[in-house]
């Protein structure tokens, strides 16, 4: 519903715009396509379309396939093809785990630019040093696209374990590193940046889940579409994250669904976090670790090999290794059955270690009451699912949710507009 006060040009402009992004979408998802195709797939009218492409031909962000033999991607005779131009815009992601930073970059056409894994140790750093490091990577990202002949590097996301404000600038805290202010970490970055690259940070398991949830999105039926999934993952700490009707739900201060935060003992251990007997102080992966005496493992072979080993002990009967894992297991499965109850979501997928023991931590749960959507009736829709990325899905959801941020901004950037991103 319009208000009748709003003007008139505002209005045909945001339909403009509107219709822009509905282009770059379609473009996004197949290279080489006909105007007849995009008239038939977003609806608009041919003239319309016509006006819309050489808008954005102009602005360099489409250009046409005219070498490629365009009936073995469409029927019929043929046309001038069109597609998003490879070397208009990147995006990046950095993401800072417990033993590294990885860098991924990609072109918002989808050709893979940049691919790279660096060991390095934040924990007991400034985050200053830590905003410092991402600067670099950035200059030197952005250095590298400039000898590609690319136009820019919009935005860069920073995926991290720690609770990220809605404003994506801003972290509560990062206690797994030291860091226990409240710190805007995204222009503590941009300060010591030369070129204008837009910062944005993101939780990791909210990125984990996003991941997780368009791929579900995309392999469900049109009838059973999840609605409201939760992700519980245990690898620097245990983290969570929930989409309640189809978004992510972060809470007033970027703190909801920290599962590894919930009271398990109110007479327990001091936390890290300032309360006593957090599900973490019990059953986080670090204590897992020092229980079995793997410290040295951890440091050397880093967090995930180290609990890859800690269950493979456990397969080939070691009682320790058991009693540990098992310990853990009977906890984190009372703070499932919590959350399910109170969410009652359609799936709930595991990441991290927790990926490898959803059969055990399904044993005992609640029958499928839980699951009132009939997910988990059959044995091939089990309500809970470990991950579909074991290894990259923050990465992944991060840069699905930058890629669709570029894509409906991208007319505003070409043009050298301001732009306001709207991210997941
Ligand atoms: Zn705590």
């Amino acid at each position: 519903m319009t208000d009748s006060s709003t003007p008139r040009r505002l209005l045909s402009e945001d339909v403009r715009e509107h219709n822009l992004d509905l282009l770059l979408s379609q473009l996004s998802t197949r290279a080489g396509v006909s105007r007849s195709y995009l008239a038939q797939s977003t609806g608009l009218a041919p003239s319309t379309i016509t006006l819309l492409i050489d808008e954005l031909q102009e602005l360099g962000l489409v250009t046409t396939l005219d070498d490629v033999d365009s009936t073995t991607l469409e029927p019929g005779r043929r046309k001038q093809l069109l597609t998003l131009a490879s070397n208009t815009y990147a995006i990046a992601g950095m993401q800072l785990t417990g033993d590294c930073v990885r860098v991924s970059c990609r072109s918002i056409s989808g050709q893979d630019i940049l691919d790279e894994e660096r060991p390095v140790v934040f924990q007991g750093r400034s985050i200053e040093e830590f905003a410092h490091y991402i600067a670099e990577r950035i200059e030197n990202l952005v250095g590298i696209l400039a000898t590609r002949r690319f136009s820019g590097l919009p935005v860069v996301g920073v995926v991290m374990p720690a609770p990220v404000f809605n404003n994506h600038r801003t972290i509560l805290a990062a206690i797994d590193f030291g860091w226990t202010s409240t710190v805007d970490l995204a222009a503590l970055i941009e300060h010591d940046l030369s070129h204008d690259v837009k910062v944005l940070l993101f939780n990791d398991a909210n990125c984990s889940l996003w991941a997780d949830y368009t791929h579900l999105c995309m392999t469900s039926p049109r009838s059973s579409m999840p609605e409201n999934v939760l992700y519980i993952k245990s690898d620097v700490g245990i983290g969570g994250s929930a989409v309640i009707h189809g978004r992510i739900y972060n809470g007033s201060h970027g703190m909801a669904m920290e599962p590894g935060h919930m009271q398990v003992d109110p007479h327990g251990i001091a936390c890290k976090c300032g309360r006593v007997g957090c599900l973490v102080t019990l059953a986080g992966p670090d204590v897992l670790i020092r229980k079995a005496a793997m410290t040295k493992e951890d440091k050397e072979l880093g967090r995930d090999a180290t609990l890859a080993l800690l269950l493979r002990r456990e397969r080939e009967g070691d009682h320790e290794a058991a009693m540990i894992l098992g310990g853990a297991d009977d906890l984190i499965r009372t703070m499932l059955i919590d959350i399910i109850t109170m969410f009652t979501p359609d799936r709930v997928i595991l990441g991290g270690y927790l990926a490898r023991r959803v059969d055990r931590l399904s044993d005992g749960l609640p029958p499928f009451a839980f699951f009132p959507t009939g997910a988990g009736t059959s044995p091939d829709s089990a309500g809970i699912i470990p991950t579909h990325y074991p290894t990259n899905g923050a990465m992944t959801g991060m840069l699905i949710s930058l890629k669709t941020m570029v894509l409906s901004n991208a007319a505003h950037i070409a043009r050298k507009e301001r732009w306001t991103p709207s991210v997941i």
